[in-house]
This record gives structure tokens, C-alpha cells and sequence, in this order.
């Protein structure tokens, strides 16, 4: 029978041979379990197993799950579309936000992240694949959208975020990877600002985004098995 422990085990040799096949070194790739849809016990049993960073879509879920788990030093991220009512308890919630695409949202962040806490971590989500996606900045507004989030006092702008559009095609999944790789290049050089994260892969394609330089991979069906209908 398939554990979440041995999930673990096997997504982590994936990565290692993923970083291995690449010449890159090893824990350069880090994995963020997405725990969205299953219950507390699960992320204990991920944590257990060594996992401490955990993405989530859907805030009421996260921070019902957050005070289930409150006695574990875990580190929250929030992936999914976001809306500006729900800044707030983001900003006060959660070390990480790969989800970030328009000003308004990142301004609401910054001034709603809580003194007391660290800078919030932000990732903006780009989208790589036209129409196919609704989520994310396009790759012209992107330069501007750097620079103005790279000055908010609150936060730590890290990278860039994408979910190309899923294929079995090995070199289309690279081609849409490598467009996140250069986007993220082409905007440091432009702008001298230094980015060292690149949060791209999920179960399906994280040997690809791997190869193209992927720094955080978002795996969910691959640790927790697949999620119910309507749930994804
Ligand atoms: C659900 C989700 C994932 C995980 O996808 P799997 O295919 O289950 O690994 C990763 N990133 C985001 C933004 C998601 O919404």
C-alpha cells in the first residue's frame, strides 16, 4: 500500500534525479507539498516524513487546516488566485505568495503584512500559455510589475510563478519552462535586481521544469493521491 511517507520518498528520488540529469546541485530543487482539498492528517503525516512547506488554493481551507496544525513549525504558502478581500488574512497567514499578478494585490500585501512578522514572501505568477490561462500577468506587463513590486517595503519579491498549460510533450513542457527562465533573466538584467526563484513543475511535469531551472516544484496528486472531482 502507497503511504504518503513513500509518496515522499519517491517524489524526492524524481527531484534528485531531475537536479542529477541537469548537473545541478543537489537541494537546489525544493518541494512544496500542495495540500489543498485534503485533511490536517495528511500534512502530518507529510511532516512527519520531513516535508515543512505546504501551498494552498483556497484561504478558508488553509487557515481552518493552519489552526489544526498550529502546534508544528510549518511554513504556509498561498498558490491560487486571489482576491482583494482576502489580502488581509493572506498577508497575516501565510511565509509565502506565488500568486501574485497585478499591483493592487502586492500594495494590499505590503501594507497589510504585519509588523511583527518578516518580510512576506512573493513570487509574481506569469502566464506563459496566451489564452489557454486566465491566471497570471502577461509577459509584456511584467517588466513594470517587477519594479514597482520590488518596492513595497513589505515584501520580499523572490521570482516568478507559472502553470504552463498541461502536455505530455516533453519539448513543449520545456519550451513554456525555458519562457519562465528567460522572462526571469531577460527582467534581472534590465532592471539589475536580483530574482533566486523560479516556482514551476507540478506531479505531472517536474523533470521538465527541473531541467529548466525550477527552484520550488508545487506537487499535490503525486504525494496525496488524486483529488475529487471538482476539486482541482
Ligand atoms: C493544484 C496545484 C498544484 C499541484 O498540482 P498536482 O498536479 O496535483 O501536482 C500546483 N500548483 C498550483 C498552483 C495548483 O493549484
Amino acid at each position: 500500500m502507497s503511504t504518503i511517507a513513500d509518496n515522499i520518498a519517491q517524489v524526492a528520488a524524481r527531484i534528485r534525479a531531475a537536479e542529477q540529469a541537469a548537473q545541478r546541485a543537489e537541494h537546489s530543487v525544493r518541494l512544496l507539498a500542495v495540500s489543498k482539498t485534503k485533511p490536517s492528517d495528511a500534512v502530518r503525516e507529510a511532516y512527519a516524513a520531513g516535508v515543512h512547506d505546504f501551498g494552498e488554493n483556497y484561504l478558508q481551507e488553509a487557515l481552518g487546516k493552519q489552526l489544526e496544525l498550529a502546534d508544528l513549525p510549518l511554513s504556509w504558502h498561498f498558490i491560487g488566485p486571489i482576491q482583494s478581500n482576502k489580502t488581509r488574512a493572506i498577508a497575516e497567514n501565510f511565509a509565502w505568495v506565488h500568486s501574485v499578478d497585478r499591483l493592487k494585490i502586492a500594495q494590499r500585501l505590503s501594507e497589510q503584512r504585519p509588523a511583527e512578522l518578516p518580510p512576506l514572501n512573493i513570487c509574481i505568477q506569469v502566464n506563459v500559455s496566451g489564452e489557454a490561462s486566465k491566471s497570471g500577468c502577461t509577459p509584456a506587463d511584467l517588466p513594470a510589475l517587477v519594479s514597482a513590486i520590488s518596492a513595497l517595503p513589505r515584501l520580499k519579491l523572490r521570482g516568478l510563478m507559472a502553470i504552463p498549460e498541461p502536455t505530455e510533450d516533453r519539448a513543449a513542457q520545456d519550451a513554456a519552462f525555458a519562457t519562465v527562465r528567460d522572462l526571469s533573466k531577460s527582467v534581472q538584467a534590465s532592471l539589475n535586481l536580483p530574482l533566486d526563484t523560479l516556482s514551476m513543475g507540478m506531479s505531472h511535469d517536474l523533470e521538465s521544469a527541473i531541467a529548466m531551472g525550477a527552484t520550488w516544484v508545487r506537487i499535490g496528486t503525486a504525494l496525496f493521491g488524486a483529488r475529487a472531482p471538482g476539486h482541482q
